[in-house]
């Protein structure tokens, strides 16, 4: 049974980013604790109580693909009527049609819940909101009025149409074709790997998809953004005729099963009716402008599914008796195996770690907020190119630390972590995908040594790195564990300087050499910026203790794991940072056809 860390999500928000943080935002000067905890537990309620109860049966039933059309998964269909029943549809989207407007950072704590009590549910309003947010910055003021304030409301959900066959990381090999017709376009084609192409929670759907309109030049330049609704919109609004649309099928996949990923075909006949969203030829760049939040959503889904990991192997341990740990046991008897020290390290890892990772991405999503609200330009701007810069190491090193830490839970469980039975498998399962889709964990890595750290040589990283050093220099606290964690950090700002200075020589010489360690380089990063926040959080728990706080047992558990994230998890930095100084060359200079 998953229970929402509710408590370890208002430490992150209130006392490691903190309320008046938050509030610097003029869009959120009414944001108060007392509100962002109030929505927390709410949803803390419904994901247990709702969303978690039919993870499993999802997974073992899935979703289901009929000639008349997709059928959710069962449950899933009375679960989303009361997502849309409670508002959490309208949580994100901006107030002008009918959202909340509730800042990145709350939002980012909603959808780890989300994510961690059931995956394949987040993803239908996961990726709706990413349609809204593609026509929010590009779609026309009569295009924003018709299809908006259903896309809130949760009346009609929405889908990302990119990948096809031969289209998928290069998304420049795009074949769909747009014909115009009139002031719309006639669509002809397949998309692959839909996610929520088709269901039955809702009576419309609406597709942002990605085509070349005839004549356009080959190659990213020539694509442009297209809504194409599953039923066509009558003038006044009412639903009409279906539109060209057809899932062919759904996949068979390792995990995710409750959510239908779809083979679309587009045009059968005369084509499907799709509406252009802004400029010919910049569909491409439209996508970009929402890939920051996409990308987070889904690095969230790795620590998401960490934690829902962690918590089913903790129970395990605490449960499962088997031979005699070496601490003291007056009964003589066997124990819980959550006394072996091995077992505790597997789990220390498991706590440790996603705590980290939660703490980058809400701290990511504040900066998301910063960037596009502070009222000071320069403040703005800086905390976009933050944003930026840490949006790449979110997705990879999250959901990276996602499938490695709940392959440990299912070790953690021995043998029954590979029956289905208790669960640790489809946690396993599910979390596989979140290194792949939108923009493997390669793509990630080259998007961070190139864009966000080759591009400017380096400056935001280093004012970055700076500004930890003298946040680091200000931890004064005498305990040992904060300590620990403090000399973690620094020591991993000096690494990750070292690495940056290493990448960007490498660079200098020929700026492909650094792909061959882009991913070491990363995992550099996020490893010494969890260290980082580790040793913030250590010092805040342990003034708190000091300060004699009545929640001594949380403050704690936050400083063992700030302790073990420096011993064990921190010291990885170090091993990354070797590759990226002398790992290139056995990758550049080894021919392909020496590997296969
Ligand atoms: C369950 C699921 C749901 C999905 N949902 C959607 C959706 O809703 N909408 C949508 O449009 N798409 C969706 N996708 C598609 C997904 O985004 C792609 O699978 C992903 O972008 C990778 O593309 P690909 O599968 O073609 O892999 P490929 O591009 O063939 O990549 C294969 C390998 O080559 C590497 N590689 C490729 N190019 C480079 C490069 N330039 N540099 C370094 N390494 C490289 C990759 O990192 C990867 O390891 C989904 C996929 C799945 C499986």
């Amino acid at each position: 049974m998953y229970h929402a860390p509710v408590r370890d999500l208002r430490f992150v928000i209130h006392e490691l980013v903190g309320e008046s943080a938050v509030r610097s935002c003029p869009s959120f000067a009414d944001y108060s604790a007392e509100t962002a905890d109030a929505i927390l537990s709410e949803a803390a309620r419904f994901a247990e109580g709702v969303l978690d109860p039919i993870n499993k049966s999802g997974d073992r039933d899935g979703a289901k693909w009929t000639p008349d059309g997709v059928i959710a998964a069962p449950g899933f269909k009375e679960a989303f009527a009361k997502f849309v029943e409670g508002g959490w549809t309208t949580l994100k989207a901006s107030p002008e049609f009918g959202g909340q407007g509730v800042p990145s950072i709350i939002s980012t704590a909603l959808e780890e819940i989300w994510a961690s009590a059931n995956l394949a549910f987040k993803l239908c309003p996961m990726l709706t909101a990413g349609a809204i947010e593609a026509l929010s910055h590009c779609g026309s003021p009569a295009q924003k009025k018709l299809f908006l304030p259903k896309m809130v409301s949760g009346e009609w959900t929405g889908t990302m149409n990119l990948t096809e066959p031969q289209a998928g990381t290069d998304l420049g090999s795009i074949r769909t074709r747009a014909v115009p017709d009139g002031n719309r376009h006639r669509l002809f084609g397949q998309k692959i790997f839909i996610t929520y192409g088709d269901h039955d929670l809702t009576p419309n759907i609406v597709h942002m998809v990605l085509a070349r309109i005839e004549g356009s030049p080959p190659g990213t330049k020539g694509i442009s953004l297209f809504i194409v609704p599953k039923v066509l919109i009558n003038e006044d609004g009412s639903l009409g005729a279906p539109n060209e649309v057809r899932c062919v099928s759904i996949e068979h996949k390792l995990g995710i099963h409750g959510s239908p990923t779809c083979v679309l075909a587009y045009g059968d006949d005369k084509g499907a009716i799709g509406h252009l969203v802004g400029e010919q030829n910049r569909g491409l760049e439209y996508m970009f402008i929402m890939m920051n939040a996409a990308r987070l959503s889904v690095g969230l889904e790795g620590y998401a599914l960490a934690e829902r990991a962690f918590q089913q192997a903790a129970d395990w341990a605490k449960t499962r008796v088997q031979g005699k740990p070496p601490v003291p046991n007056p009964s003589g008897g066997p124990l819980p195996i959550i006394h072996h020290p091995d077992v505790k390290r597997m789990l220390l890892t498991m706590k440790s770690t996603t705590e980290a990772m939660r703490a980058l991405g809400l701290y990511a999503a504040h900066q998301l907020d910063l960037g596009s609200d502070h009222p000071d330009a320069a403040k703005r701007a800086a905390a976009a190119a933050r944003g930026d810069l840490l949006i790449p190491i979110v997705k990879a090193w999250s959901t990276e630390n996602g499938v490695e830490l709940a392959s440990l839970g299912v070790q953690v469980h021995g043998g029954m972590g590979f029956i289905e039975e208790t669960g640790a498998a489809q946690t396993l399962r599910d979390v596989r995908i979140t290194t792949i889709y939108e923009g493997t964990t390669g793509i990630q890595a080259n998007d961070l040594i190139g864009r966000k750290v080759g591009r400017d040589q380096g400056a935001a990283m280093g004012l970055l790195l700076s500004e930890i050093s003298a946040d680091l220099e200000g931890i004064k606290s005498s305990n040992a564990a904060v300590s620990a964690a403090r000399s973690a950090a620094a020591e991993g700002v000096q690494i990750l300087k070292e690495a940056t200075a290493s990448l960007l020589a490498s660079q200098q010489s020929d700026p492909k050499r650094g792909l061959a360690i882009a991913v070491p380089y990363l995992k550099t990063a996020g490893t010494v910026l969890g260290a980082w926040l580790m040793a913030r959080s250590a010092s805040i728990a342990a003034g708190e203790i000091e300060a004699g706080s009545k929640e001594s047992e949380y403050y704690n558990s936050k400083l063992a794991s700030a302790r073990f994230y420096a011993e064990h998890i921190a010291p990885m930095a170090l091993s990354y940072s070797r590759i990226v100084k002398n790992g290139i060359d056995s990758v550049v200079s080894t021919d392909a056809t020496l590997i296969a």
